[in-house]
């Protein structure tokens, strides 16, 4: 089994070193693990309330180690990703720079909207007085222009708006086969990512309906914890792998030098 999206203490909001993250995954017996920490958000000219991901002078060591674990012969395999956040307006900038180093592959997510940073424990309350339909409209929208800028690998806990457990009273299955059908067209991956489950929401992202509705418009899936702790590798695995085979799953995508291939589940 995969888990393609560990974290380091690098991010400000993780623990443990490498070594424990891969020591873990030994335990739980996967085979393979990507480290996917928070990209600079300072080279993307952004600068957070919260310090949320690693700074730009953290990047080249953060690589040399992941490399480095990479290149040992231990049991469990692993892999150079890196998960960077969607910005509208900075496409050509995240180009330029995926370009400056040797991913495996790499994630891009939305914890953005604005300056809101909606993922973010802190930030929770500022659901309170929003429009929720127009807040998950927003959010979708900008989840289909992480597709269509085909910029990256795969999209990361794409329902992440949930998280808190807001939702809007309309019915957004129009909204999600759109964003389904994209994820098809562009080739971009999913990410079945458990973390939801430690959420408020207490769901994986996706829930089990779009998960379904991913397979059906024929959509690929990898698998990630989230872990910004040792022991959350892995978490839930059993019953995340045991979904993805009844919605119809019978394989996950994993990535060597951003090239995909296919793993039977
Ligand atoms: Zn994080
Ligand atoms: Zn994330």
């Amino acid at each position: 089994m995969i888990d393609y999206h560990l974290h380091t203490a690098r991010c400000c909001h993780a623990t443990g070193a490498l070594d424990q993250y891969v020591a873990e995954a030994e335990k739980k017996k996967l085979a393979e693990i990507g480290f996917a920490d928070h990209f600079p958000l300072a080279l993307l000219g952004f600068a957070p309330r919260n310090q949320v991901t690693m700074n730009p002078g953290e990047l080249d060591e953060y690589m040399e180690q992941v490399h480095a674990l990479k290149k040992s012969s231990g049991p469990v395999k692993v892999k150079v990703g890196i998960e960077v956040d969607y910005l509208p307006g900075t496409e050509e900038r995240v180009a330029e720079l995926l370009g400056q180093w040797n991913f495996d592959y790499v994630i891009g997510s939305i914890h953005f909207l604005g300056d809101w940073d909606f993922t973010h424990p802190v930030y929770a309350d500022d659901y309170k007085n929003k429009d929720m339909a127009a807040l998950y409209r927003r959010y979708y929208a900008l989840v289909n222009r992480v597709c269509e800028c085909r910029l990256f690998d795969i999209i990361g806990h794409i329902d992440v708006v949930k998280k808190f457990g807001y939702r809007p009273q309309e019915d957004l299955e129009a909204i999600r086969l759109e964003t389904a059908r994209l994820l098809h067209k562009t080739g971009t991956c999913l990410e079945l990512n458990t973390a939801g489950r430690d959420a408020p929401v207490g769901e994986f992202y996706p829930d089990r309906q779009f998960l379904a509705m991913c397979r059906s418009e024929g959509v690929e899936v990898t698998l990630g914890s989230d872990a910004h702790a040792p022991d959350q590798v892995g978490r839930y695995f059993p019953e995340a792998i045991e979904l993805l085979k009844k919605t119809g799953y019978q394989e996950l995508t994993v990535f060597e030098g951003r090239k995909k291939s296919k793993q039977p589940l």
